[in-house]
């Protein structure tokens, strides 16, 4: 939609991130001065677009904000005013984790108070009046778009093996259909099957397997030996949800909350590269989490909306 590229933050990268960072502190700055009522309640209302791993993990983020660290920075602000709302337009929040991840997810940003819109998608928004499908009208000068990525397409291949969310369809050797040696992996390609009628998450996991899958084929491929099909090995999926709190959807077990939140820790923090990275990050967190603090609050440049 062109209104929401023009408008919505997205948060796909770095520096988009630091770019939301800047908005958020920005726009509490704003709030304080502002005299117009409908003004200050659009700078302290929020946004979240896709209720998928990264909309969650925003929504819990900010929910996470408002309790333990905006009323301390800004304790002339009424902190109540402050409104979080998420979209999603199907029927529960993490549609790709199980049902008990999917309540278990809307538990936990209720108990930030984040308003959870289901069944619902965006109808209009100019950068200040947001339109939803339903009628509702939430005013919000931070929209944040976490509702899907779409691969960069290369010019020159046949659009008719192109499906949506920008995916080449691929065949079980990551071929893209139609094509001898062109091969597509990880969020680029759909791997159609009839288990899998949309392709693989589009997940690092996924990436790095049909990777290192890759690799071994395109040797076999030099060698004209045959080919091997790709067999994903799925390792399940896990998703934060704030503080204490996360979703771990393993093969045979399922669980919630802050066992879940611990072993999400613990995980990420050895996927780091070097000992040193790790000693640096677990420092931080664990100065994060009995301080109820989030690191540097500055606003490196003006982010002009
Ligand atoms: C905000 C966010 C949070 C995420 N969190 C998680 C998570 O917690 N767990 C998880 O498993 N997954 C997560 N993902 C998904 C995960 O990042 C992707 O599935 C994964 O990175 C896909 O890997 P990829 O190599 O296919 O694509 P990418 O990592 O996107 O790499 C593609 C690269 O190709 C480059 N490129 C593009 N076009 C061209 C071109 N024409 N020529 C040369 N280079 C080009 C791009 O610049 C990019 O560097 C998240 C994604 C986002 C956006």
């Amino acid at each position: 939609m062109a209104d929401m590229e023009k408008y919505a933050m997205p948060m796909k990268t770095i520096p988009q991130a630091m770019e939301l960072r800047n908005l958020i502190l920005q726009n509490f700055e704003k709030a304080l001065l502002t005299k117009e009522i409908e003004d200050q309640q659009g700078l302290m209302d929020f946004v979240v677009v896709g209720g998928g791993p990264t909309g969650i993990e925003t929504a819990g983020a900010l929910g996470e904000l408002k309790k333990h660290v905006l009323p301390r920075d800004y304790p002339e602000l009424h902190i109540d005013k402050m409104q979080i709302h998420i979209i999603e337009k199907r029927d529960r929040l993490m549609n790709t984790m199980s049902q008990a991840a999917s309540e278990k997810t809307a538990e936990f940003l209720k108990r930030f108070d984040v308003n959870i819109w289901l069944n619902t998608s965006i109808s209009s928004y100019d950068g200040k009046t947001l339109i939803l499908s339903n009628g509702k009208k939430i005013i919000s000068y931070a929209v944040i778009w976490t509702a899907g990525v779409k691969g960069a397409l290369i010019p020159g291949i046949k659009e008719d093996v192109i499906l949506h969310e920008s995916r080449y369809r691929v065949d079980g050797f990551n071929r893209i259909e139609g094509y001898e040696n062109i091969f597509a992996i990880g969020d680029a390609a759909a791997m159609i099957t009839k288990e899998r009628p949309n392709g693989h998450p589009m997940l690092a996991p996924v990436a790095v397997q049909q990777g290192e899958h890759m690799a071994r084929n395109l040797v076999n491929l030099i060698h004209q030996r045959k080919l091997i099909p790709f067999a994903y090995c799925d390792l399940g999926m896990m998703s934060t949800v704030g503080r204490n709190r996360a979703l771990v959807d393993l093969k045979f077990l399922k669980f919630q909350g802050i066992l879940a939140w611990f072993i999400w820790m613990f995980l990420h923090l050895m996927l780091l590269v070097g000992f040193r990275n790790r000693l640096v990050v677990f420092v931080n967190w664990a100065w994060n989490y009995f301080s109820y603090d989030r690191g540097i609050r500055l606003i490196l440049r003006f982010f002009p909306k």
